[in-house]
């Protein structure tokens, strides 16, 4: 049959491969000059930035793809160690190397914090029983039936799967730095840590099964090895092209227009497209979900990134460090509330790539973005204005607390901000990840993988089940390719 996927995000390419490995004969069609989605490349003055992820966790659902056509990843892209996993900085000038396997872990928190030692354990094991249930048995099946989430019920239930991000985690750890520790990773897909179900929890041991990695040459060398991977395998892909709209005759998709008025006809859609977005302008105006059912939904927050190289290097600096404000809920509040303001004392996320792979910048510098979580664009912010009040915050946060002497030596900045989310990936709200992880959007109430508004759609990337980041929207492929699979 023939397969056309909307958008090359990592979720879009994945799923083109798994059907592509189904006998399918596919072609991704991208809005952008350039394939990854959120994980483009900015190659300027000598750097290389990646402009998304680049902390790869679950590496075996990438090794997955290179085997489903008898290759092995290894051979294509090499995957590095990182060490520390991150470091996380707090405001009174204290910080914690987070990683590694359970004893270390153990004796980190131990030397941190010896009233939590016991604590960590016990949230070890509650966060490994989550693993089993949230990842293993229900991430890997699609949730596009009320049953099978009923049948989940129970176990998560008795999990406390359903409570707080924080307040889980708060059950056995007491240190408030530690608490923030152990939750802040929940910001890395999008989500508010006290409003966030305790069920991503299990993102700890799912950093802990497969360790956590940084691709060699940067997550652009998997996203071209997974082209080279497709075009050695005849899939086609075509850059510079937006889908305007899927094409549904007597309930079946039948293909896609594009906006230059081309039609691409098709037996199969897979929309990588923003999931809220192929529901709310891509399909045809009768099967369109409403406007102000779409408005119900809790977008999660903006980004703020950016990119910049040094003409020196910070030797000290961890590849992924995290510099915690002097607030924790109040910081969160003022992003995810309704009266939503741009952050006067934000939390950062540096990456400085150049610690593990030097050959990302010129000769004795360095290559690093710096991310801030900020309100996505149901908030009231004027980014053209925003933008550079917020470049000159980071700037100076960042040479207070890390990079000393960093207004003199940048070279070679840009910045992504909500309104470029929005333009550039067509992400509604200008979201980072799509719709937030909160309990009523999660598993069946995210969106399905399977289409019902019409046969032979089918739906992959951060918005559906299981979420955002790569190993949910690779997951998400995944479950893609079994429906294919079941369908044919
Ligand atoms: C700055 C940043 C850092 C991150 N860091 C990490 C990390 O370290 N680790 C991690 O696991 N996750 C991280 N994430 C999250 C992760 O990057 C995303 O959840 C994931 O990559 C999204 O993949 P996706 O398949 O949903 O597609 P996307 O990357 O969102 O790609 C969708 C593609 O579809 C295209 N498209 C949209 N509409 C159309 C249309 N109508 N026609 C044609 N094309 C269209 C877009 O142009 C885009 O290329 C990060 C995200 C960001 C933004």
């Amino acid at each position: 049959m023939r397969v056309v996927v909307i958008g090359s995000g990592f979720g879009g390419l994945a799923a083109a491969l798994r059907a592509r490995a189904l006998g399918h004969g596919v072609t991704i069609l991208e809005r952008l000059d350039q394939p990854g989605g959120r994980a483009r490349v900015f190659r300027r003055d000598g750097f290389v930035f990646d402009a998304g992820p680049t902390v790869i966790t679950a590496p075996d659902l990438f090794d997955e793809l290179w085997a489903l056509f008898g290759e092995r990843r290894a051979d294509h892209v090499a995957f590095l160690p990182v060490t520390p996993w991150y470091r996380i900085g707090f405001a009174d000038g204290n910080s914690f190397d987070y990683g590694g396997d359970l004893e270390e872990m153990r004796a980190k928190v131990a030397s941190f914090s010896p009233g939590d030692e016991a604590g960590f354990l016990r949230l070890s094991a509650r966060t490994r029983d989550l693993y089993a249930v949230g990842y293993l048995a229900l991430g890997t099946v699609p949730f596009h039936r009320l049953s099978t989430m009923l049948r989940a019920v129970p176990a998560l239930l008795r999990l406390g799967a359903w409570r707080s991000l924080y307040r889980f985690v708060s059950r056995d750890i007491k240190n408030e730095s530690l608490r923030r520790v152990f939750t802040l990773q929940m910001l890395l897909i999008g989500g508010h840590p006290f409003r966030s179900p305790a069920l991503y929890a299990l993102i700890q041991q799912l950093e802990r099964e497969g360790g956590l990695w940084f691709a060699a040459g940067g997550t652009v060398s998997l996203v071209e090895g997974l082209v080279a991977l497709g075009r050695r395998h005849d899939i086609g892909l075509r850059t510079g092209c937006t889908v305007s709209g899927i094409l549904v005759e007597r309930g079946r998709t039948s293909g896609v227009r594009l906006e230059s008025g081309e039609i691409v006809p098709a037996d199969i859609v897979i929309a990588n497209a923003d999931a809220p977005m192929v529901h709310g302008t891509l399909l045809p105006p009768p099967l369109r979900r409403s406007a102000a059912r779409l408005d119900r939904q809790q977008a999660s927050m903006g980004l703020f990134v950016l990119y910049f190289g040094t003409t020196r290097r910070y030797e000290s600096i961890a590849h992924h460090t995290i510099l915690l404000g002097r607030q924790y809920r109040a910081l969160l509040d003022e992003i995810f509330g309704s009266d939503a303001v741009l952050p006067e004392d934000p939390s950062l996320y540096l990456h400085r790539p150049t610690a593990t792979d030097p050959s990302l910048a010129p000769p004795g510098q360095d290559a690093f973005y710096v991310l801030a979580p900020v309100p996505n664009l149901r908030a009231p912010i004027d980014w053209s204005v925003a933008g550079p009040v917020m470049r000159d915050r980071v700037v100076a946060m960042l040479s207070a607390r890390a990079l000393p002497g960093l207004e003199s030596c940048i070279v070679s900045e840009s910045t992504l901000t909500p309104a470029d989310f929005a333009h550039d990936y067509l992400s509604r709200d200008g979201a980072g990840f799509s719709i937030a992880p909160i309990l009523r959007q999660s598993a069946f109430f995210r969106f399905h993988n399977r289409c019902k508004a019409a046969d032979g759609l089918y739906l992959v990337g951060a918005g559906t089940h299981p979420g955002a980041g790569v190993p949910g929207v690779l997951t998400s492929a995944k479950l893609v390719g079994t429906l294919l699979a079941e369908a044919a």
